[in-house]
């Protein structure tokens, strides 16, 4: 794999990043995952907005302009001859020299990292048919969830706490209302109608959800932006999720009760053929 490194492009093991780096000793540093398919970003103004959000929020600067962006996730792309995969990208605060908690002045080169994921297969994704299950677990992250750090620990925990459980994924709970997953933005559907919890700190601004209310309210679909409980979940007409990676999948468990019969419904199945249809006409 040929990955990106403080602007050059380096076989991964000739990429070599200081032990005193930020983002590897304080967890400071922010991350963008954007999929790849036919070659192409889906996309991709979304993200490197968000990109923008989350640097400025802990005072960085943004070390690349959109067009150079634009040009290194393209070079990857090619280097790594993605079809359909992913492209990840990390900006630190880079190596102060000392490990201090006060940041290091504002002339310290950010570190800048991408590389690939190639995902042959994932715009088929078989768990698209067979639909997932999920466990709630309480949402103990901390309260800046809208910027999208490195640190994920919490969300890893609570993932593997699902598996353990029998679960695929789990959904995160605060104040007896769902969330988020732990890498996803959770939805469900009561008559028709697509209820997602409204942006707030309390949740990453998905990029992907973004594009899909956007793509729903085209095609007349009703949506009410609200918070809901588990039990308000296992007792709708279907749920799911979506993350730039899985685009959008069907939930068919909720701790163990099964929504909607259990099988995958209408509206996730054509929410998903409505996103991978759309996403790839902006696709660049
Ligand atoms: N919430 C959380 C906590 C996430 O980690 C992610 C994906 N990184 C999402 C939601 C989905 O965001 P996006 O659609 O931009 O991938």
């Amino acid at each position: 794999r040929t990955v990106y490194l403080n602007g050059e492009y380096l076989p991964e093991a000739e990429a070599k990043v200081s032990i005193f780096d930020r983002g590897f000793v304080m967890a400071d540093g922010v991350y963008e995952v954007t999929s790849v398919l036919q070659g192409k970003l889906l996309d991709f103004p979304g993200h490197l907005q968000r990109l923008d959000r989350s640097l400025k929020a802990l005072g960085m600067g943004n070390p690349l302009a959109d067009d150079e962006w634009l040009a290194v996730h393209r070079k990857m792309v090619e280097l790594n001859q993605i079809d359909e995969g992913i492209i990840y990208l990390q900006v630190t605060r880079g190596n102060p020299g000392d490990r201090d908690f006060a940041y290091p002045p504002e002339t310290t080169p950010q570190t800048i990292v991408l590389f690939t994921q190639a995902k042959p297969g994932l715009s088929e994704n078989p768990q698209a048919k067979t639909g997932l299950k999920v466990v709630s677990v309480e949402d103990l992250r901390w309260a800046r969830r809208d910027i999208k750090t490195v640190q994920l620990l919490f969300p890893s925990m609570a993932k593997m706490e699902a598996k353990h459980r029998g679960a695929d994924d789990a959904w995160l709970v605060e104040d007896g209302f769902v969330t988020e997953g732990t890498s996803n933005n959770t939805y469900i559907v009561k008559d028709g109608k697509i209820i997602t919890r409204e942006l707030s700190t309390d949740i990453l601004h998905g990029i992907t959800r973004g594009s899909l209310l956007r793509y729903a309210a085209e095609a007349q679909m009703q949506i009410e932006e609200r918070p809901f409980t588990i039990e308000e979940a296992q007792q709708a007409d279907e749920a799911f999720f979506t993350s730039a990676s899985a685009f959008v999948l069907p939930v068919v468990e909720i701790d163990g009760a099964k929504v909607g019969g259990g099988t995958p419904g209408p509206v996730a199945t054509r929410l998903r053929e409505l996103y991978l249809e759309e996403s790839l006409k902006s696709a660049i």
